[in-house]
């Protein structure tokens, strides 16, 4: 027994030395690893597993799931902090922050997207999947969807033995709200001896309701909080991700010396790697050669602008069209994933607030000066029914184009030179832009 636990602390400290300088970017498949040793909880995972990979082996249920939705998945998310120090307090305006973030980058909204590589760039996804704070809680009352817990400092957060105990009121966390209306993110320290132990774990579909959701450790939930290169708010992007299904791109079979290529993710078209990348942004390399019939006889490089590979922040810009066909196969099959689509819980006021608030800097309208064509593009869609209305000097309206979508291209022609106003609106929000025509 002592030599059990000598063995245990030895390991122990090991893991502490290794990531006191590189904190681990995830944590979601040692948790997982762990959850499968409870038979009936795996038996539900392979439940999962089998039927989305079942309804995506269907051609038709796969093109739909590829195609733009006819309507935007809103997902209402509660965001438990649990804080030990006041700084673990994050403001609201954090977490604001981090749903914008996740809207944008569901959204192929992310500015960093333009830098893809062009033998990538037409696999980015509009996910149809938008986020917002929840705005009724469990029994019904009005909720910022923001839930505030002071945990005593000894309480802690065990990363090596139950990393889950944030989870739980009893082990001063907080219960998950159920797992069929919100998307639990609790945001909570997992440093140990005041170093970043890893930034965050996510559960797969399938799992044990109580424990459903993801982790991010305080300072990697929103935007600039954290030390470069993890400082730009991916960490939530990557875990939602396996929040919907989505794997690793390296297919964690990164270790040993042999077999790195042969795992894959359960996706077509991103293409097969070897290893994680090392929080940076390696352009050059190409890991695997063995790739799915997708890729014909190209071989593509790895794809470190993944959001599931563990690449820098600045780096990560796209889930791919096979990733979202991915996470469709999941919410059309798994339980807890097909009653989120429709939660009636709704989105809070806090959110709007905000949207409305700021709504002039989402919408971004060019070239200025324009000739023949005015593009129209809205980082945040939270706001539906959306028009564009062109005013002449004099206020005359001179183009009306309704429904807009995330990114709009409005024909100019029979315009005359000369400014104009540009104004993007529906019944709760209001952005005004000036552009001046010239030919
Ligand atoms: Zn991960």
């Amino acid at each position: 027994m002592k030599k059990q636990l000598l063995t245990i602390s030895l390991v122990f400290l090991a893991s502490i030395f290794c990531y006191a300088q590189n904190p681990d970017k995830c944590a979601t498949m040692p948790v997982y690893q762990k959850q499968l040793q409870n038979p009936a909880i795996k038996a539900n995972y392979i439940k999962a597993e089998t039927s989305a990979r079942n309804w995506l082996s269907n051609p038709v249920n796969k093109a739909n799931a590829v195609k733009k939705q006819n309507s935007t998945i809103i997902v209402p998310v509660v965001v438990h902090v649990v804080y030990k120090t006041a700084i673990q307090n994050i403001p609201d305006s954090q977490i604001v922050r981090q749903i914008q973030l996740l809207n944008e980058c569901y959204s192929l909204q992310n500015p960093n997207y333009s830098s893809i590589r062009a033998i990538f760039d037409t696999l980015g996804a509009n996910t149809d999947i938008q986020f917002c704070l929840a705005a009724t809680d469990p029994q019904g009352n009005p909720t910022t969807g923001i839930i505030r817990k002071s945990a005593p400092s000894s309480a802690g957060f065990d990363p090596i033995l139950n990393m889950d105990k944030v989870k739980s009121s009893a082990t001063n966390g907080d219960d998950a709200w159920p797992n069929g209306q919100y998307l639990n993110i609790w945001v909570c320290d997992m440093s140990l001896f005041g170093t970043a132990f890893v930034l965050g774990y996510s559960t797969f579909p399938g799992g044990d309701p109580a424990l459903d959701g993801v982790v991010i450790q305080s300072e990697y939930f929103g935007y600039g909080t954290a030390a470069a290169p993890n400082n730009l708010g991916r960490t939530a992007i990557h875990e939602v991700g396996h929040f919907f299904g989505m794997r690793h791109i390296w297919a964690d079979d990164d270790s040993g010396s042999t077999g790195q290529c042969d795992s894959i993710d359960f996706v077509d078209d991103t293409p097969n790697q070897a290893a994680k990348s090392q929080s940076d942004c390696n352009l050059t390399i190409n890991s695997c050669s063995n790739e799915a019939p997708y890729w014909g006889t190209i071989d593509p490089p790895d794809m470190v602008e993944n959001y599931m590979d563990y690449s820098a922040d600045g780096c990560m810009a796209l889930f791919t069209k096979g990733q979202k066909a991915r996470m469709y196969s999941f919410l059309n099959t798994d339980s807890a994933r097909v009653l989120l689509k429709s939660s009636p819980v709704g989105c809070n006021s806090v959110g709007i607030k905000e949207l409305k608030t700021n709504f002039n800097n989402y919408v971004f309208v060019y070239p200025n000066p324009a000739s023949d064509l005015l593009h129209v593009n809205i980082t945040r869609l939270t706001a539906q029914n959306l028009q564009c209305d062109i005013y002449n000097t004099n206020g005359q309206l001179v183009k009306s184009i309704t429904q807009l979508d995330f990114q709009n291209t409005i024909q100019l022609s029979g315009l005359a030179d000369g400014l104009y106003v540009v104004k993007v609106h529906n019944s709760e929000v209001s952005a005004t832009k000036k552009i001046t025509i010239a030919r």
